[in-house]
């Protein structure tokens, strides 16, 4: 039987750095961040989708978001688990040799 689940993940992706935020309005170190939902299937083949990086405050959590393109230059590629990240390639592979091994022996007539 498939399970499906989903989620919401924040990982830090870089050095914490000093900005000055309105909300607190005091100089804090804020956090860059990637936060990525994910959904999955039985526990084994996962997907992520609505990818976002962003730089949060350490003490109200106030914002904001950063360019991807920008960010993935600053702080490299996140880490995101292999299984979410290429687990929808992996289940498409599955997909394709369950049909071809169905192809290459089709059940009698
Ligand atoms: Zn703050």
């Amino acid at each position: 039987m498939f399970m499906i689940g989903q989620g919401e993940r924040v990982v830090p992706v870089g050095e914490p750095e000093p900005q000055h935020c309105p909300r607190c309005d005091e100089e804090r170190d804020f956090q860059p961040q990637l936060a990525y939902k994910y959904g999955e299937f039985d526990l084994l083949f996962g997907f992520v989708y609505g990818r976002r990086y962003q730089l949060a405050c350490p003490e109200c959590n106030h914002g904001w978001r950063l360019d991807r393109r920008e960010a993935e230059r600053r702080y490299g590629k996140p880490d995101i688990p292999f299984r979410l990240r290429y687990g929808f390639f992996l289940l498409l592979g599955l997909f394709a040799a369950l049909g071809a091994a169905y192809l290459a022996n089709p059940p009698l007539p």
